[in-house]
């Protein structure tokens, strides 16, 4: 996405696009890594010095609640963030701490909730130990 387009896709959403909050999206798009607040301001400072912590931290939650990035609480320590907000589910590897997404089957938030019901967000999770760390 150019930034234009995002400044729009923010402007439709009612968050005013202003420079560092389009840097924070822009990050978010495009590491898929599911990076915490302070990875997300750390990749950042560098490049807008006088960004904050709480500047970043409260353009997360505000693209949370515009629902434009979904936010990973797998990890009881700390929030994850994911700007695909698509339903699918995470895996955490105990040994290195990564966070990886897998393909739930089709409609799989509305096969399982309760009958009558409107999930707004659906999360699977699951722990344990990546091909990568059982190998070592
Ligand atoms: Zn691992
Ligand atoms: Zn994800």
């Amino acid at each position: 996405m150019n930034n234009q387009t995002l400044a729009d896709t923010l402007r439709s959403r009612g968050i005013s696009p202003t420079q560092q909050r389009l840097a924070v999206y822009q990050y978010l798009l495009d590491h898929r890594t599911h990076p915490t607040a302070d990875t997300v301001y750390q990749a950042l400072v560098a490049e807008y010095p006088t960004i904050s912590r709480t500047t970043v931290y409260n353009t997360m939650r505000a693209l949370f609640g515009a629902g434009l990035l979904r936010i990973v609480t797998i990890d009881a320590e700390e929030q994850h963030f994911d700007a695909d907000t698509a339903d699918h589910g995470h895996f955490r590897c105990t040994k290195c701490g990564s966070l990886f997404d897998f393909t739930l089957p089709a409609n799989a938030s509305q096969r399982l909730a309760p009958n009558g019901y409107h999930t707004e967000i659906f999360d699977v999770y699951a722990t344990g130990v990546c091909p990568h760390c059982q190998s070592n």
